[in-house]
């Protein structure tokens, strides 16, 4: 019935108003939870999960390494309709040398500035206070509603990745970074990337007595950029922005009158759903076949970074533009901001990739709008943590009511 639903979601969207939304994100940000933080991302789990406990919502603290949790909470449906999950995290990067308070919160010009504001606390905030609303308006669910607020997406993606192996399993996803209230159903995948070069140690006045492992690594960066490169930037996705490589980091070298013996180069390549992980390595071993042939002392390992996930990888993400989530965040999005929703894809890699593709769940990006993640003046557009809540709760009940 029309009416009712409308109704319902009229309820709905009262019963979380906006000041609560925003003292919410404001007490997420209160609370660091990075990498330097001694105990993590330990607080903030406890600070959500007894808020929602003190609401009446099933929350559970489950442990994924020592002093950090996932906090998991559901509404329970009545088992005949699919299930839908709201995926966040905790943590954010450090401060650095931010030019705002991190960790005291303040709105100005309906704006929420702090470390995480955007990057994904305001996020994370909707999505809690979604699992409010839906409950306080007693909405009849069929299938699940989960909220996952997780550990360590920032650095090794512990806490997505134990909710893959250990569940809860949603039939469709949600996770809330940042999209400026844009739909993004797909982005690319991530590899970090080391290069070795080995050289042989010489005096440098005797320089010709050995292999300078820098003049190796000269070699290959500019074979990158003349042969490799603009190859890479014809390619075009059907999904996602074109791939891109980054050289990051070049080290090498003792001191100036050494023949250097090692030098490292770090790479930061994003390879597009057409592309494959395989062909990424492919692609560099050839160019040092390449240089070994010019050169048959040139002597170069490729590695990946050892940084990179304990036991999954940086998968691209690519859920089909006509999948039923796609089409109900769209109606969502209408309903809420009275225009069409804008379909593009993420810049960046998300934990939607491992819940796609590892978890066999498909899962979408949609977040609030704002600026300066990971920068020196990060910020969260207020109005846009309302919208969030209401679509993510408009969506929910299309999927799970
Ligand atoms: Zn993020």
């Amino acid at each position: 019935m029309k009416v009712e639903r409308t109704d319902t979601f009229n309820n709905v969207k009262r019963a979380v108003p906006r000041s609560e939304i925003e003292s919410l994100v404001k007490d997420l940000v209160r609370i660091p939870s990075h990498s330097q933080v001694p105990t993590r991302e330990k607080e903030i789990a406890e600070f959500l999960h007894e808020f929602l406990t003190d609401e009446g919502i099933d929350s559970k603290l489950r442990k994924v390494e020592k002093d950090r949790y996932n906090v998991i909470a559901t509404l329970r449906g009545s088992g005949s309709g699919s299930s839908l999950m709201l995926n966040g995290h905790l943590d954010t990067v450090p401060p650095y040398d931010m030019d705002i308070p991190p960790f005291t919160p303040k709105v100005q010009g309906g704006k929420l500035y702090g470390r995480g504001a955007l990057d994904m606390k305001g996020g994370l905030g909707a999505m809690a206070a979604t699992m409010l609303a839906l409950d306080r308006a007693k909405v009849d669910l069929k299938g699940n509603v989960y909220l996952t607020a997780v550990v360590g997406e920032e650095e090794r993606s512990e806490g997505t990745e134990d909710i893959v192996i250990r569940g809860p399993k949603a039939d469709m996803a949600i996770v809330g970074e940042p999209t400026d209230l844009e739909i993004q159903p797909s982005h690319r995948g991530l590899e970090w990337l080391e290069v070795h070069f080995y050289g042989k140690a010489a005096h440098g006045g005797q320089a010709a007595q050995g292999v300078n492992a820098i003049s190796m690594a000269a070699k290959f960066v500019n074979l990158l950029d003349t042969e490799l490169l603009p190859r890479i930037r014809e390619r075009k996705s059907a999904h996602t922005d074109p791939p891109t490589l980054n050289v990051g980091l070049i080290q090498g070298g003792q001191q100036p009158s050494s023949v250097a013996d090692h030098c490292v180069v770090k790479m930061d390549r994003r390879w597009t759903p057409e592309e494959d992980l395989q062909q990424v390595f492919k692609e560099i071993y050839k160019l040092f076949d390449e240089l070994k042939r010019d050169d048959p002392r040139f002597k170069a390992e490729l590695k990946r970074d050892s940084t990179n996930m304990k036991t999954m990888t940086h998968v691209p993400n690519v859920v089909p533009v006509k999948h039923r989530l796609v089409k109900s965040l769209r109606e969502s999005v209408k309903t809420v901001t009275g225009k069409p929703a804008k379909l593009t894809s993420f810049w960046g890699w998300t934990d939607a990739a491992l819940l796609t593709h590892f978890g066999k769940t498909p899962t979408v990006i949609f977040g609030p709008g704002g600026k300066g993640a990971h920068s020196r003046i990060e910020y969260v557009l207020v109005d846009d943590l309302q919208k969030c809540m209401h679509v993510y709760a408009k969506t929910a009940m299309d999927i799970s009511g």
